[in-house]
């Protein structure tokens, strides 16, 4: 069976403030060549659709870096020539993320009036000290006043991404965030643990033993304050860092956990395009050069043998609170999760980490807690 590809990436690389956490491809706005890169933002998405037609996109993420670092008149420019470029299903879900303190009333009726209808909010923590220590320069009273507003401006579908296990924070001021968070019109909350990554400012202070994180019982204790109290306040866990409001899933991420095809566009983005991925040029004046000398900006491309696909779609699927669904394993790859996966699965099942219904494999509570001891054990055994 044909898999079409119905979700779509924009990757905007540009940020006002450089947080100390960060370590996506991003650069400080100051001195880009941002309508340079939007124009061939608009051509590499005119070439690949191209290349690779769709009959619609089911879903549009813009992600960055931070996409309201554009102007009005930029982000204008850039959702018509998406209109343009491809056809949308009439209900699209169409995310843009946005900065909790820099977004204007103009940018909004820009978004919304080219069928924007999720707004993402790096929120982080509502903790003006925490925020103050991992570089953040909005406020919990700004993201506030945003949020409200964009509310107020019609975005019903809102997501904030919140982190725990910073440096320095306690368990009572995970709670407040969540208190605040459960007060204000939010829809879905990403909630994901801090990993410092090499080439950050945390990295270093880290390697100085200058940073005091929280130990891994208490962040694994704030893992649990998130799941128990999103529950109990109507937000489901659909996947393992992600909780929703009922309707409220986000289908674009859905696709990356489903194994499904998507593009993506940008400098530094991903694309799997027809059992292929590919990875764009990260700088953004080689990726700019690339598409104005009438290529695709790949840097590298790599085919997804059967083996792989097999192994994604298990540590993706298992990361879904839904799991693996047995049926549709069988339905993709001709063989069933157990002639492929049996000792892992055996095995992980022993350990408390894995359980099995008639129709799927699914993590335990514990196994959430050790979900990457499970991920590991499906790597390789394949072949
Ligand atoms: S976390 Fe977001 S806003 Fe901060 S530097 Fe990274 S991409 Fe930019």
């Amino acid at each position: 069976m044909k898999r079409v590809i119905q979700a779509a990436y924009i990757h905007i690389p540009f940020c006002t403030h450089i947080c100390h956490y960060c370590d996506f491809n991003k650069v400080f706005l100051h001195q880009q060549p941002v309508d340079a890169y939007i124009e061939a933002l608009i051509i590499e998405m005119e070439r690949t659709f191209e290349r690779f037609p769709t009959s619609q996109l089911q879903t549009v993420f813009i992600g960055g870096g931070t996409p309201t670092s554009l102007t009005a008149k930029q982000l204008d420019r850039l959702l018509s020539a998406i209109h343009r470029t491809v056809p949308l299903a009439s209900n699209v879900e169409f995310t843009v993320e946005a900065n909790p303190d820099g977004v204007s009333d103009e940018q909004l009726y820009v978004l919304k009036q080219w069928g924007v209808n999720r707004l993402s909010f790096g929120v982080q923590t509502f903790d003006n000290e925490l925020l103050r220590h991992i570089g953040r320069t909005h406020t919990k009273e700004t993201a506030i006043e945003t949020i409200e507003r964009a509310n107020e401006l019609g975005f019903h579908n809102i997501n904030i991404d919140l982190m725990y296990g910073l440096p320095t924070q306690t368990i009572d001021q995970l709670k407040e965030t969540l208190h605040i968070t459960f007060s204000l019109p939010i829809q879905h909350v990403s909630a994901y643990s801090l990993i410092i990554e090499p080439k950050t400012v945390f990295y270093n202070l880290m390697k100085k033993q200058a940073l005091r994180l929280p130990s891994q019982e208490e962040e694994a204790q704030m893992y649990e304050i998130i799941m128990e109290q999103m529950e109990q306040r109507g937000y489901k866990q659909y996947e393992l860092s992600n909780y929703a409001q009922n309707g409220f899933n986000s289908r674009h991420n859905m696709t990356y956990w489903n194994n499904e095809y998507y593009y993506g566009f940008g400098a530094g983005a991903h694309s799997y395009m027809n059992g292929v991925r590919y990875v764009n040029a990260g700088p953004i004046k080689k990726y700019i050069q690339l598409i104005e000398r009438g290529q695709f900006p790949y840097i590298n491309t790599h085919v997804v043998s059967k083996e792989e696909q097999m192994e994604e779609h298990m540590f993706l699927g298992l990361r879904k609170s839904e799991g693996v669904n047995k049926d549709e394993f069988f339905r993709r790859y001709g063989k069933t999760v157990h002639d492929v996966f049996d000792e892992a699965v055996a095995l992980q099942k022993r350990n408390g980490l894995l359980e099995e219904t008639e129709e799927a494999i699914v993590l335990t509570h514990r196994g959430k807690l050790l979900g990457n001891e499970v991920f590991q054990s499906f790597l390789g055994v394949s072949s």
